[in-house]
């Protein structure tokens, strides 16, 4: 403790939350309050499809500075889209350019869950990169590996690289050392949230002492993912600083410098303006 700054606030800022789900419909108001009250300086709250990405920008037109939003069709929305995946991708982009936003996202790859065939989910994904890149939005990608593909990585990072220059994050990153490295190469920031704090996953856990400090962040994922000691509970921002802990307990570092570094990549990579439109 001897070299710390403890005046020195946080300074975190939680890289992708779901403020919109229900499980913080009764509570928002004061799960906001805990987060800044535990010296996290903001939050990004994620859109999953187009309705909750309208929710997301109203959240944070009404707690400017605090609230930054994102809208993106997730696996799971553009699943259910099905036919009219092409009608949600026109919303999406009138949403986007009417301006609010500081990112496009989630979107990706879901292996875990049965969703749309494999060659769905990439053109689904590849459209939204290509979207993210014209309209020089960062990208929030979701890449999960399962039964029914196999190394979401492996596909995420190939449909990136084909779209040279879009610039984003790999959100709940659980992959090992090779795929921070490919992640990496592309330029992508790599977002830590609570599965680092579980016993057992040991390839994520040295794949964490890989990632630059000036590509890491750290994100809570809430309401899912609880780092411990949370596990289990529901998760809000403010458990953001307890994976910041364990992140910088895992790298040999201050956790206060995490949070820092973690804080300041974020609003470096994010449009820090949210686009006017
Ligand atoms: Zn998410």
């Amino acid at each position: 403790m001897l070299f710390q700054d403890l005046d020195k606030p946080a300074a975190v800022f939680d890289s992708h939350c779901h403020l919109t789900h229900a499980r913080f419909a009764a509570d928002r108001a004061a799960v906001l309050t805990r987060m800044v009250d535990a010296g996290v300086i903001g939050c990004l709250t994620i859109g999953t499809g187009l309705a909750d990405s309208t929710v997301a920008v109203a959240l944070a037109r009404a707690n400017p500075g605090v609230v930054w939003a994102s809208a993106g069709l997730d696996p799971f929305s553009a699943h259910e889209a099905g036919d009219a995946f092409a009608a949600h991708l026109a919303g999406l982009r009138t949403l986007l350019t009417d301006g609010g936003f500081s990112a496009l996202g989630e979107c990706g790859i879901e292996y875990h869950h049965a969703l749309a065939s494999d060659s769905v989910q990439r053109d689904q994904f590849s459209a939204q990169i290509a979207l993210a890149r014209e309209l020089d939005l960062p990208l929030i990608v979701h890449a999960r590996s399962g039964p029914r593909g196999g190394d979401a990585h492996a596909v995420a990072l190939a449909l990136v690289r084909a779209h040279p220059g879009v610039r984003g994050i790999i959100h709940s990153f659980d992959g090992d050392a090779a795929q921070t490295r490919g992640w990496l190469d592309v330029g992508f920031h790599i977002a830590l949230n609570g599965m680092v704090t579980f016993k057992g996953n040991d390839a994520l856990r040295a794949a964490v002492r890989t990632i630059p400090a000036d590509h890491l962040l750290i994100e809570t994922d809430a309401p899912y993912l609880a780092p411990v000691p949370y596990r289990g509970k529901r998760c809000e921002p403010a458990h953001v600083a307890a994976t910041a802990a364990v992140v910088a307990e895992l790298r040999g570092e201050r956790a206060e410098d995490v949070m820092a570094w973690a804080g300041r990549n974020a609003q470096g990579l994010l449009r820090t303006t949210p686009n006017a439109g």
